[in-house]
């Protein structure tokens, strides 16, 4: 008879940052992109907990890894061939049974935006950067563990999610025993790839990409996913030059019946969220066929949902994560009726949206969907009035700006710094990212990051958007540590990310003092040459502008 000491066939894991659900408020996650000279592996472990049972199986995944184990169900194992596993429990589920085990990795390297950011946040607080991001140290303990390393003669490590471009970029993938990368969509040809592995066939060596499925093709999850997820739409069509295929590709949505409500229930049933988040590149468009959103079928979503987690109780909550800032000056009573849902009783919370740059002519090239149906020349104007409407309907914007875009000149560093300035009364998070040229990412170059914020200009802008990141931060602390389950360590998280919030902004508000600003009219001119759109006609596609 099958006994689990002697290992699951296939084991699914992920680094211990991206298993954690940090205490049930994943948007405290972001620590996991601090370096490992703040968190020495003993306090990491009391902070990234995993809850699982005694034989090492998770009682809530991340969503993608969720995923991976529903499309293996669906194919026809069973649970006794699949567990999602504790990364601090691999040596239960690991034996002489085992085949497979498959990582799920979200910043293997330590190189994602959030990695460079933090990078910035600290450096430019004169705070000490050491070592690599928690986050990828902890996947190191997950590729390197003791129980893979026994086992290696019978078993395969594949490794996917949004992070498997850092391996393949950098060729790292190879010297860290990685046998297989898996890119794109588990559900077309994940399940046939492990069953090919577990017949004995040899495909050590290579790098999968697969397609994005249908949505008939995509099975609801079984086990629970961090923060509640429940993901309603797939793609956004918008086809911004450094976005993955899987995301920029055409927005499909998932039917409630049968898959989003299913969904919802194994979140609430066995997870125990009281609160779910609708997961969406672009949540306004849910339903829709084109650009434009179709009003009527989010409204129907939203009350479905709505109803559905009030049968649980008044205190079940509905979020959403992204929006552009388009859809949203598209369809302003459409975000009023659903901000009654889900930000309902004066309640406020996060939603996430891709500003990019205020400059027309890079948006131009790089991303001109993401003013559609307006203009380029528009796109500044559209943003302002955005984070307005989502303000008004009392969810506070999580804004991101890219610096070092291919193709990146002083004038539309301008023209973002100008957009800034119109952005400072609204509540935002501004948060400036650097885009890391391949280059730099094949010898993990920082250096990269160094130079942008010894450019005065850039500086600036990311200080200012930094200063404002901190002083909203500040404000909504409370928002931060809000979902967290555990008192104590609320009160705990809650200290210390205003002793921090406050620490940096002091600082960054003396550095930007003594390092002075460009005056207004300098900005003023500077960014009048990034209206021309005429100067960048010719769409540029991002590997060639990467050379
Ligand atoms: S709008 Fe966002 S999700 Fe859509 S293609 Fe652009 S970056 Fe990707």
């Amino acid at each position: 008879m099958f006994r689990h000491n002697d290992g699951y066939p296939i084991v699914l894991t992920s680094e211990i940052a991206t298993a954690s659900d940090t205490f049930g408020a994943s948007v405290v996650g972001f620590a996991s992109a601090i370096p490992e000279n703040y968190f020495r592996r003993r306090i990491a472990h009391m902070f990234f907990r995993v809850s699982s049972d005694r034989e090492g199986r998770v009682k809530r995944a991340p969503y993608g890894l969720a995923k991976v184990e529903a499309a293996l169900l669906h194919y026809g194992f069973s649970r006794s061939d699949v567990v999602i596993a504790s990364p601090y429990k691999l040596d239960r589920v690991i034996g002489p049974r085992t085949r497979i085990v498959g990582i799920y990795t979200m910043d293997a390297l330590g190189l994602s935006y959030g990695s460079g950011i933090l990078y910035w946040v600290l450096k430019l607080a004169d705070l000490p950067y050491r070592g690599l991001p928690y986050i990828a140290r902890s996947f190191m303990e997950v590729v390197e563990h003791p129980a893979i390393k026994a086992h290696k003669d019978h078993i395969k490590v594949v490794v996917g999610g949004p992070a498997t471009w850092q391996l393949v970029d950098t060729g790292a993938w190879q010297k860290l025993g990685v046998d297989v990368v898996y890119e794109g969509s588990f559900e077309n040809y994940g399940p046939v790839l492990f069953e090919r592995i577990l017949k004995g066939e040899d495909v050590r060596g290579r790098v999968v990409n697969s397609k994005p499925p249908s949505v008939e093709e995509v099975p609801t999850i079984v086990t629970p996913s961090i923060g509640g997820i429940v993901e309603v739409t797939r793609g956004c069509g918008r086809g911004c030059a450094f976005c993955t295929p899987t995301l920029s590709g055409m927005i499909s949505s998932f039917p409630f019946e049968g898959h989003i409500d299913k969904e919802i229930i194994t979140n609430i049933e066995k997870g125990g969220f009281k609160s779910i988040t609708l997961h969406s590149e672009e949540f306004f468009r849910y339903g829709a066929k084109g650009i434009d959103p179709n009003p009527d079928k989010v409204k129907e979503l939203v009350v479905k949902a709505y109803k559905l987690i009030k049968r649980y109780g008044e205190d079940y909550r509905l979020h959403t994560d992204f929006t552009t800032a388009a859809v949203v000056v598209q369809a302003p009573e459409l975000v009023k009726f659903v901000g009654e849902y889900m930000n309902e009783g004066g309640d406020w919370s996060f939603i996430e949206m891709g500003i990019e740059t205020g400059s027309p002519r890079l948006l131009n090239m790089l991303m001109a969907g993401k003013a559609k149906p307006f203009t380029p020349r528009q796109y500044p104007d559209i943003v302002e009035q955005a984070v307005g409407i989502l303000n008004d309907n009392r969810w506070v914007v999580v804004g991101t700006m890219i610096l070092n875009l291919p193709g990146e000149r002083d004038e539309d560093v301008a023209a973002s710094l100008e957009l800034l300035d119109r952005l400072r009364k609204y509540r935002i998070l501004t948060f400036p990212l650097p885009f890391i040229p391949m280059g730099a990412l094949r010898k993990r170059d920082f250096t990269v990051l160094d130079k942008m914020i010894e450019d005065p200009l850039r500086r600036e802008l990311i200080l200012k958007a930094l200063i404002k990141s901190m002083e909203e931060a500040v404000r909504s602390v409370e928002l931060i540590v809000g979902n967290m389950e555990n008192i104590v360590a609320k009160l705990i998280i809650r200290r210390i990310s205003l002793f921090a919030f406050n620490l940096v902004l002091s600082r960054y508000k003396a550095k930007l003092g003594q390092l002075g600003e460009h005056s207004a009219e300098f900005i003023r001119k500077l960014a009048s040459a990034a209206w021309d759109i005429s100067k960048s006609p010719v769409r540029i596609p991002i590997d060639e502008a990467n050379q």
